[in-house]
């Protein structure tokens, strides 16, 4: 074959230089962003591999394009073994992200203009869930819900009485900052009481779910949409699970309505990731995601930082800092000084704009996988303090004390 078969460093040693750069950042910081993670070799290798030649069309055994044996083998893989470790009826392992996957549980169930609710941004749900700004939000009519302003949890009475005056066609359950067990159960209720159909997004808790650390969402959903690459560890993509009744239409709103050929090389790495999800080692590490998450927050609690809700069940954090008149660009500015990585996020009834916030949210998937533990929690909690009461003057000896942490794992 006449392919160039030089190595990254020889034919583009730019992009060879800023991965290898990456690579050296990725682990010289503690990676508190709670939607990310570091995959497997394994993982890498799949995505990494020859079947991004290949254009696949349509679906296992009903494809458009000849020459498909084997990726069939491998979707029908990671079909099966999504169905089988989320107990599911019916998956669809083709959307490009969590965004497309939730666009199209839409474009399967509403038309233009149709009614649908979500968990509004700034309390912590995801742009996808019908922010004004997004596809979701201009091509249908979303109805935001919230908090409850005294116990910073979901507040299903509210949530239900906007369903009986809004009549959504379609619930969104499901958030990316939002620290608390989801009632799916409740949800399910008030979907009933006015005939919508229930789609939860589990992207951030997939990990915990599969490992049954968190309620599962498929025995009351409809529709569960899900990244691949946050708690569960695999690559950038999305998922639907959802019954076998709606198979057909979720099948259709992905391709062709959505999306063309689907990105093989990344459905192979879903599966594997898959696979991994079934070992006893996945069930122990997203124990070890809910403790290290439950022992950070404690320790902040400790030093007068604010949880949001007053805690966490899952593997996140939204910590609130108007405790120490800070807010949240500026530490998390402050924390990236030091090597410390997280986001900056609104809290409830946010004074701040979106662009500087007055809290940060922080997630334990990536450190959890580097192999740290409460002991470790309890050196970072005492790290944030140390910069979030010193400031500038302590970057330095925070920075030394996180490269020496780091280099241990
Ligand atoms: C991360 C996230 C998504 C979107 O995922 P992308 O792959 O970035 O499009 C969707 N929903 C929720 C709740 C998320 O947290």
């Amino acid at each position: 074959m006449n392919v160039d078969s030089r190595s990254l460093s020889k034919v583009d040693i730019e992009v060879y230089n800023s991965i290898k750069k990456e690579e050296q950042r990725q682990n010289d910081h503690i990676e508190l962003i709670a939607s990310e993670n570091f995959v497997s070799k394994a993982v890498l290798e799949a995505m990494g591999s020859c079947l991004t030649n290949k254009y696949a069309e349509g679906y296992p055994n009903a494809r458009y394009y000849n020459g498909c044996e084997n990726i069939d083998e491998i979707e029908s893989l990671a079909i099966e073994r999504a169905k089988v470790l989320f107990n599911a009826e019916h998956a669809n392992v083709q959307p490009h992200s969590g965004s497309n996957a939730n666009l199209a549980v839409f474009l399967a169930c509403l038309n233009a203009g149709d009614t649908f609710m979500g968990m509004s941004l700034t309390a912590g749900g995801h742009l996808s869930h019908g922010a004004p700004f997004n596809v979701s939000g201009k091509i249908f009519n979303c109805v935001p819900y919230g908090l409850n302003a005294e116990t910073e949890l979901l507040d299903y009475d509210e949530i239900e009485r906007l369903a009986l005056k809004h009549k959504p066609k379609l619930i969104v359950a499901g958030g990316s900052a939002y620290s608390r067990f989801i009632d799916f159960k409740r949800f399910r209720e008030i979907a009933d009481k006015v005939n919508a159909k229930l789609m939860v997004d589990m992207a951030h808790i997939a990990g915990l779910v599969a490992a049954g650390v968190h309620p599962s969402p498929i025995p009351y959903a409809d529709f569960v949409t899900t990244t691949t690459h946050k708690t569960l560890r695999g690559p950038r993509g999305g998922m639907i699970l959802c019954k076998k009744e709606y198979a057909k239409i979720i099948d259709k709103a992905v391709f062709p309505c959505l999306q063309g050929g689907p990105l093989e090389h990344v459905i192979a790495a879903k599966a594997v990731m898959l696979k991994e999800a079934f070992s006893p080692e996945f069930k122990e590490y997203q124990k070890q995601v809910v403790k290290n998450a439950k022992v950070l927050g404690d320790e902040l609690l400790k030093y007068g930082f604010k949880l949001v809700s007053g805690g966490t069940d899952n593997h996140l954090l939204l910590v609130d800092l108007t405790p120490f008149n800070a807010n949240g660009r500026d530490v998390a500015n402050l924390l990236h000084k030091a090597n410390i990585t997280c986001n900056k996020n609104g809290i409830p009834n946010e004074k701040q704009p979106l662009s500087i916030t007055s809290g940060i949210r922080l997630g334990t998937p990536a450190v959890t996988t580097r192999g740290m533990k409460e002991e470790e929690m309890k050196q970072i909690a005492s790290f944030i303090y140390e910069l979030v009461k010193n400031g500038e003057s302590s970057v330095d000896t925070v920075k030394a004390k996180v490269l020496n942490l780091v280099n241990k794992f």
